[in-house]
């Protein structure tokens, strides 16, 4: 058989579904398809631009030829099998809301013309209809979604065949033309931190399992400490197949408190399926007329790092020259953002979705909602981080704030009493 190997955000070689029956099936042709919405996000696309190169590189070692284009793939797909003879497409399931919707269209296209597809599950530790309560009905609670997960075994990662047969093809578009990369620089110091790939995500998780999983728990919350395992963006983009970090993770001792963060964003997953617009409307729809200030002077310090409060200001200031922030300071800037600063929780998101490394629709759309206090699990609005003790409970000795260069002596933008008080007000308006 001949098949076309269709990549979005599973760019790798080891345990990947799609591929593996591809290759055990007999010849293989990839594509890779950049969409509008991919191309709105920024700083991931930096990532994109390199993982792209290596995954190309990984294939070609195969013998394997991989096209990208930004064509739209319910044209270019139909018209590659077509072309190349290929038998069947496949694919891996990617979860984001625009995604989802390709996918439907793509399938439809092929059924049109009678191609063979088939949608493999690569990215999720449990079967799709699994993780259900009694009922049938999904949980919206993270604590009894997590105690029903550990009543399942997690899939175990494939191996993928040892020969591989390509199918020749003329190049689309080379990846420099996809245009990835922003006009402004910014994105270049990117690779001061990070490097992007299969091949980097698979050492920097070892080197975590090897050095640091055991006190996660302990560490995890010190935005100094680097103890946790910064590989959201290789899972966000597929350079790691999350079943076998699941696995390699098990391995070690002490382990659990990490595998339940992977399970986080399993459940945040299913929050998505659920809810497709998680990322733009607050599951509790009284929070439609939830008094919101829309300041464009505050959210534009907010961003800068300018608000006065070291712990906030020292995170977007990571956020901006790595394209990541610690997940601790993340809650902290973003309860800054929608409870100090009364700014629609929407926007902090959107400027998540365009300056993180690691943005994913889903774990995004559920951070936002759960520190916003708007839907998501049972955190409620009025649990209102007070950001000068989180700076002495998390960063004791100043070190991250230090390090990220946050201004210590500039005013407050709020007073938090006051901050405070007028959340909790505006919050009793909607009640
Ligand atoms: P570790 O602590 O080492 O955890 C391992 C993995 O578990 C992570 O890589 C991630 O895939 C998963 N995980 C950990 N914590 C969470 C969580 N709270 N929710 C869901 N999955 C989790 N994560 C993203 O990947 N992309 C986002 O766009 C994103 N936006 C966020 C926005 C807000 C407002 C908040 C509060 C959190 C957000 N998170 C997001 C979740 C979390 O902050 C990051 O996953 C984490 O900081 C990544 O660092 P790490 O790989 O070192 O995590």
């Amino acid at each position: 058989k001949r098949s076309l190997v269709w990549f979005r955000r599973d760019l790798r070689l080891h345990d990947h579904p799609a591929l593996a029956q591809a290759g055990h099936d007999g010849r293989v042709l990839a594509l890779f398809t950049l969409s509008p919405e991919m191309r709105k996000l920024e700083a991931s696309c930096w990532w994109l631009e390199e993982s792209l190169k290596e995954l190309k590189t990984a294939l070609h070692d195969k013998g394997i030829k991989l096209l990208v284009t930004d064509e739209d793939p319910t044209i270019c797909i139909p018209k590659l099998v077509e072309n190349h003879n290929c038998d069947q497409v496949l694919w891996n399931d990617s979860y984001a809301t625009d995604e989802r919707k390709v996918e439907l269209a793509v399938k439809k296209a092929l059924d049109a013309k009678s191609i063979s597809y088939q949608a493999l599950d690569g990215d999720l530790l449990f079967p799709h209809h699994e993780l259900t309560k009694e009922n049938g009905e999904p949980y919206s609670i993270f604590t009894p979604f997590y105690k029903r997960s550990q009543q399942e075994t997690v899939k175990r990662p494939i191996a993928m065949p040892e020969e591989w047969q390509g199918i020749r093809a003329k190049t689309l578009k080379t990846i420099e033309e996809l245009e990835l990369l922003p006009d402004h620089p910014w994105t270049k110091k990117f690779a001061n931190h990070w490097s992007p790939g299969e091949k980097a995500g698979i050492k920097k998780f070892q080197q975590f399992a090897k050095e640091d999983i055991e006190d996660y728990k302990k560490m995890r919350d010190f935005p100094d400490a680097a103890a946790t395992s910064e590989i959201s963006p290789y899972l966000t983009w597929g350079n790691l197949s999350v079943r076998a970090v699941y696995y390699a993770a098990k391995r070690e001792k002490n382990a659990e408190p990490y595998l339940r963060q992977l399970v986080w964003r399993e459940f945040a997953k299913r929050q998505l399926l659920e809810h497709p617009t998680l990322e733009t409307k607050a599951l509790r729809s009284e929070f439609d007329s939830f008094p919101w200030k829309a300041s464009h002077a505050d959210f534009e310090k907010w961003k800068r790092g300018e608000t006065g409060y070291p712990l906030v200001d020292a995170g977007m200031k990571q956020l901006w020259e790595t394209g990541w922030m610690h997940n601790r300071v993340r809650m902290v800037a973003a309860s800054f953002l929608t409870k100090h600063l009364l700014l629609p929780w929407q926007w902090g998101a959107e400027w998540f979705k365009e300056t993180l490394v690691d943005y994913d629709e889903a774990n995004n759309g559920m951070g936002w909602q759960w520190v916003a206090g708007t839907g998501i699990d049972a955190a409620p609005y009025f649990r209102i981080f007070n950001p000068t003790t989180q700076l002495e409970k998390f960063d004791k000795n100043e070190e991250y704030v230090h390090h990220w260069k946050a201004d210590q002596g500039l005013e407050p933008i709020v007073d938090h009493k006051e901050a405070r008080e007028r959340a909790l007000e505006a919050y009793k308006s909607i009640k």
